[in-house]
């Protein structure tokens, strides 16, 4: 995502009530944070928020938090919010290495990725939100039958997501499709900012469902 400094948005992300600030007090408690004890989704990296906000105005009965680690992003979702109240919907700026120590085992249900950045060169592979760093991760908050899904127009991006998922023990991958719009999976799709922008020109959007295995 390329960055502009927005003038003023720390000082907004910290005084909004829509976002979450000292988050690992919440860990094993974030259905003190909605009042209820909904499934909770979360997605990573959700940049302006379009994606998450469409759903959780779709579910109110599901908890949504949404992660990001730029603030000049983060504001614009932060912005949407602040007119649209979603009580099921709050965001954390944080850099999603230290998901665990937000998230207690099992808390989480699902997790989106859309269009994470790609890391193309290999000694920053480990960075990629879908690596076997990021995923075992992921093993520390997801339920057993919670879902990882993830969307990418980077098809070399996508081949070493299926790779990882494949390589690890714990996981398996439930459905892939290497074009989402024209597969079964597009039903109820979506779309975020970038999914937008990348199926304009005309781009092929892979999509990945994973799960742990069954001990
Ligand atoms: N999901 C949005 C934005 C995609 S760009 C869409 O599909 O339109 C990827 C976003 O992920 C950027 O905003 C970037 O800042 C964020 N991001 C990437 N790595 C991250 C990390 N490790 N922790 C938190 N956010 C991250």
């Amino acid at each position: 995502m390329r960055l502009r400094n927005v003038p003023g948005s720390r000082e907004l992300i910290a005084d909004s009530r829509f976002t979450i600030k000292n988050e690992t007090e919440y860990r094993g408690k974030w259905n003190t944070v909605f009042g209820n004890d909904h499934p909770l989704h979360i997605e990573i990296g959700m940049g302006k928020g379009q994606f998450i906000m469409t759903l959780a105005e779709k579910n109110p009965d599901i908890n949504y938090v949404g992660i990001e680690k730029y603030s000049s992003v983060l504001v614009r979702a932060i912005e949407k919010q602040e007119e649209m109240n979603l009580p099921n919907l709050f965001f954390i700026r944080m850099e999603a290495e230290n998901i665990a120590e937000v998230f207690d085992q099992g808390e989480v249900e699902r997790i989106y990725l859309n269009f994470s950045d790609p890391w193309p060169k290999d000694r920053h592979a480990k960075r990629r939100l879908t690596s076997m760093q990021f995923l075992e991760r992921y093993e520390q908050i997801l339920k057993k039958e919670g879902h990882v899904i993830f969307k990418t127009d980077n098809r070399e991006l996508f081949d070493f997501s299926l790779e990882q998922a494949m390589a690890s023990s714990h996981w398996k991958i439930f459905n892939h499709t290497f074009d989402l719009h024209q597969s079964e999976y597009v039903e109820g799709n979506v779309m975020t900012e970038y999914e937008t922008k990348f199926v304009e020109k005309g781009n092929a959007i892979c999509r990945m469902e994973i799960g742990q295995k069954e001990t």
